[in-house]
């Protein structure tokens, strides 16, 4: 069997949720079929679950966490579990990115590389086991111990998207296990088939029954159990904002801890002084990488003004040469996007753009001849002389669409780079290492890159200041998102504290 064979057959055949360490039959016995967005062709058939499918699977959670020995192990074993889930996911990544691939429509070799950084996540984790104990606390007390631990927090709720969906299921799934967490994941609707397979990988290297499930399924009845049932301590989201409130709104009901990871508004901010050929590249990689289907895309080209004619005609000149195509299309420089309904989104947006008095200058159409008619396909676009109170320079369409906007002092670029509600990521490029500086400190976004634009590593935090989100994944603090602190004293020489016993003058016989 080859890997496409053996993706098939493992995706395809797969019905239900993943419960106490087992596939079981979905309790609605829907099925709901996923088709390709490059061509519409059929990939898998999974299970459309139910709420009560979600209540089984937060049930086999909570047991687990409650009564199985997964909280109390040592985290070296846990890190030693998800070092092997990374050897395997290596083993197994032909099947893997196939599937990525099929699911989003992304170029296989795309899919590849997601790979690569799902496993590269889950050896940080792997790595950091064992690092961090907590901390003696110096009481000033004589005869008493004072500690700072870590525990775990409980049952997850792990709610995914579908622009990188094995990706953003291991920025939550590996800190969770390593933190001795046991998790319901929840991924998108329409890529649901590469965390379907994650579970029979952590099955295989070692994760105990119950420790991880899934529910595939609709967010609203699937998603929305992870948010309301008092039995789940956490819920982790990364979506859209609309959802992201929603979550949070029902998160309330129970107090749960709550992380979001939204979307973005993402500023590029170009000056004169950079590296031409470097700024005018990495600009088209900003916003039209994955056709722009990216949290972090940089969407909001800032540029000063004394070089923007030349600086826009060029890319435009180049983004107008980007090839599109399907995943195993060698030519394809991008693909489509998730499905037709998202390109409407996204050519309202563009449209909505237009007649605010934007100068569209390439793209802004949907391709009607063959091969890209069969797919939601949408070409890179961009639109000149935009400004903030735009609706398309303001709201995430999360497509190919680059608005530009000019400044001509770094007060001016500064503002409107931070002129969003969103704060998720954002760069500047200049040859002025001063001036570099003082732009990164002052831009409001969880990530600044300087003269480069997507670069990210496990170590370092990933996540969004304002309406971008809440808490952070990556790094240490992305693991203490899954870390309860408590503090434990010990009085080794204990005695009566004599609080209450009753002072001489007002002592009864
Ligand atoms: P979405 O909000 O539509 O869906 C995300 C997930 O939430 C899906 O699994 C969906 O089924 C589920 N969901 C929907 N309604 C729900 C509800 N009522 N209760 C619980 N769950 C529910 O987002 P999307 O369209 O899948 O993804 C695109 C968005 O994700 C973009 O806004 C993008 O910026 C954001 N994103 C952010 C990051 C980041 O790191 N900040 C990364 C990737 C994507």
């Amino acid at each position: 069997m080859n890997s496409v064979q053996l993706a098939e057959s493992r995706v395809g055949l797969v019905r239900g949720a993943y419960v106490d360490g087992g596939w079981a039959q979905s309790v609605g016995g829907n099925i709901r079929v996923i088709t390709c967005p490059a061509d519409g062709t059929h990939v898998a058939d999974i299970a459309e679950c139910i709420a009560a499918d979600a209540e089984a699977a937060v049930d086999s959670a909570r047991r687990a966490f409650d009564d199985g020995g997964w909280p109390a192990s040592s985290e070296k074993e846990r890190g030693r579990i998800l070092l092997r889930t990374a050897d395997l996911l290596e083993r197994d990544k032909a099947v893997y990115a196939k599937a990525e691939a099929l699911d989003t429509g992304k170029r296989y070799i795309e899919a590849e590389y997601d790979i690569d950084d799902v496993v590269a996540c889950f050896r940080y984790y792997g790595g950091v086991a064992g690092t961090d104990a907590g901390r003696v606390i110096d009481t000033g007390v004589p005869g008493a111990i004072s500690r700072i631990v870590h525990v775990p927090v409980g049952v997850c709720g792990l709610i995914t998207p579908w622009n990188y969906p094995l990706l953003q299921a291991s920025w939550k799934v590996a800190p969770a296990l390593l933190a001795g967490n046991t998790f319901v994941l929840k991924p998108s609707e329409l890529t649901p088939s590469t965390s379907i397979l994650l579970m029979d990988t952590l099955r295989e290297a070692g994760v105990p029954a119950g420790v991880a499930n899934l529910a595939t399924g609709s967010g609203p009845e699937v998603g929305a159990v992870l948010s309301s049932d008092p039995r789940v301590d956490l819920v982790s989201f990364t979506g859209g904002l609309a959802t992201g409130k929603r979550i949070m709104e029902t998160a309330a009901s129970t107090v749960k801890r709550v992380a979001l990871e939204l979307g973005g508004k993402n500023p590029n901010i170009v000056f004169a002084d950079s590296d031409r050929e470097a700024a005018i590249d990495n600009a088209l990689t900003a916003v039209f990488l994955h056709s722009g289907q990216v949290c972090s895309a940089g969407t909001r080209l800032i540029v000063e003004e004394s070089i923007h004619d030349e600086f826009v005609t060029e890319l435009a000149r180049r983004a107008q040469k980007i090839r599109l195509g399907g995943p195993f299309d060698d030519r394809a420089q991008t693909g489509p996007l998730i499905s037709s309904a998202h390109r409407s989104k996204v050519h309202a947006y563009v449209q909505a753009g237009i007649a605010e008095g934007a100068r569209l200058l390439c793209g802004g159409f949907i391709p009607d001849a063959a091969p890209l008619a069969e797919g939601s396909y949408y070409p890179p676009t961009i639109l000149d002389g935009c400004h903030s109170a735009m609706g398309v320079v303001q709201e995430e369409s999360f497509g190919p669409v680059l608005t530009v906007e000019t400044f001509t002092t770094e007060q001016e670029a500064i503002r409107l780079a931070n002129d969003t509600i969103y704060g998720l990521a954002g760069a500047v490029w200049t040859g002025d290492a001063s001036r570099a500086q003082r732009v990164a400190q002052a831009l409001r976004h969880g990530t600044v890159w300087i003269n480069d634009y997507h670069p990210y590593v496990p170590q370092a935090e990933w996540g969004g200041f304002g309406q971008s989100g809440n808490g952070r994944e990556l790094g240490l603090q992305g693991l203490a998102e899954y870390r309860e602190t408590k503090h434990i004293w010990q009085n080794i020489n204990p005695g009566p504290s004599h609080w209450f016993e009753p002072s001489a003058a007002g002592e009864q016989p």
